[in-house]
């Protein structure tokens, strides 16, 4: 073993830096214990600071798609690296990201570069309001969309009344601009449009939902809520940052057949590296400086070796039968779970969308954060802590989706549900 463990590295950690991680979840406060510090990942594995190795569900919340150290990623990053690691002006590679992006994705005619998807959220917020000149904004509560003060706003003490703040530091006044309504209640997004329509400037939201666990928009609330913004003139922004090139080629859009105004996407496109972005209609777009009015930069927007990563994690996903493999091991494992859990007599149910997957100890599969929350969280815990033992890593908290890679194969695939069956019979 190692002379480092996780407990050491932990306790170093929290001396620097506030609570010994650099993103909360990290941190394991949901499901108690020590947060694995990792070394280094190949393929569907990472392996911890004691040379423990896990099968990995995470992916880096989403972006390692095509597993872990891909060769061809790998030796992208090296030779843009060897060209120099930022210059602070345009590329060709940058025309070749937007272009593929724009090719892709058929809502998006024009696209801007950023570096992580809260600046993508919180640019095509105000990217919005100012092509809109309205200030309020839509949000449905469970989703999640970056850091941005207006979207840490949780919904306010009536049911159309605007939001409060969810962290401190959010001032009052930015929360009341947004209203946060329940995901997939058609019938309160009619009532708040009918309430205020004529000032909303945008909906948020996320297609396939991935932070309150997995839950499914369905057709009826997306159906809505595209025919509403378009009847008032807000602009309906998907947020695919988590479900863009993860459920689908073209993301959630493609498959729900929705056309959005704007969308931001993130995870995915950098393959790794801190690569976003934001794109749509190009008569929206064209609000954006240097063009418009609605200021919006970035020192390492664009970056020649976070590009080139994305540019060849793109390629891979082009290659033939990628999202059919994908999509058929993530429905292998949800289903193995499942069936696992059934037969040892724990209430629990599963559920995949590309390679995305949603792990629930309740009867059904929810549609609504309320039905969410209700998932029993002590036997996820449980659950999580036997999967980390057996060598298993998803992700440290009953509220947050798991992701498949290309990597995963069959033999990955069987190991966990083997393990999973015998965590679910000590459960049950
Ligand atoms: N939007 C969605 C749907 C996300 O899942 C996330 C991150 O998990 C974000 C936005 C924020 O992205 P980032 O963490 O890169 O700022």
């Amino acid at each position: 073993m190692s002379q480092t463990s996780n407990e050491s590295l932990f306790a170093r950690a929290q001396k620097t830096t506030p609570g010994g991680v650099n993103s909360p979840v990290r941190a394991f406060r949901s499901v108690g214990g020590t947060p694995r510090f990792i070394e280094r990942a190949d393929g569907p594995y990472f392996w911890d600071a004691e040379g423990r190795r896990y099968i990995d569900y995470i992916g880096s919340w989403g972006p390692a798609i095509v597993g872990h150290a891909h060769p061809d990623v790998i030796q992208a990053v090296t030779e843009a690296a060897a060209r120099g690691l930022s210059f602070g002006a345009p590329t060709e590679a940058e025309i070749e990201m937007a272009e593929e992006i724009i090719k892709l994705v058929p809502s998006i005619e024009q696209i801007r570069l950023v570096s992580s998807g809260t600046e993508a959220t919180m640019s095509a917020l105000r990217l919005a309001r100012g092509a809109t000149k309205r200030d309020k904004i839509v949000k449905f509560e469970g989703c999640y969309h970056g850091h941005g003060d207006s979207l840490l706003v949780k919904a306010g003490s009536g049911l159309l009344t605007f939001g409060n703040p969810t962290s401190a530091g959010v001032p009052e006044d930015f929360a009341k601009h947004t209203l946060v309504l329940d995901y997939n209640n058609t019938a309160q997004l009619e009532e708040a449009f009918k309430t205020s329509g004529n000032e909303i400037a945008c909906v948020i939201v996320e297609p396939v939902a991935g932070n309150m666990n997995l839950v499914r928009a369905s057709d009826e609330f997306l159906q809505a809520m595209r025919r509403l913004c378009t009847e008032y003139g807000a602009i309906l922004i998907f947020d695919e940052v988590m479900s863009g090139f993860r459920v689908a080629l073209g993301g959630a859009q493609e498959l729900n057949g929705i056309k959005p105004d704007l969308t931001a996407l993130g995870k995915v496109i950098g393959g790794g590296l801190p690569v976003a972005a934001f794109g749509g209609r190009a008569d929206i777009m064209k609000h954006l400086a240097p063009l418009g009015g609605v200021y919006q930069a970035g020192t390492l927007s664009g970056n020649p070796v976070t590009v080139a990563a994305g540019m060849a994690t793109l390629k891979i996903i082009q290659q033939p039968g990628f999202y059919q493999k994908l999509g058929a091991q993530t429905q292998k494992l949800a289903d193995g779970l499942a069936a696992a859990a059934k037969a040892a007599g724990v209430t629990f149910a599963a559920d995949a969308v590309g390679g995305m997957f949603g792990l629930y100890f309740a009867a059904s599969v929810p549609d609504s954060y309320a039905e969410v929350m209700k998932g029993d969280k002590e036997s996820f815990n449980r659950f999580f802590h036997k999967m980390l033992d057996a060598g298993v890593y998803f992700a440290p908290s009953a509220f947050e989706a798991g992701f498949v890679s290309a990597q995963h194969d069959d033999a990955v695939i069987d190991a966990t549900i083997a393990a999973a069956a015998k965590a679910f019979a000590e459960l049950g």
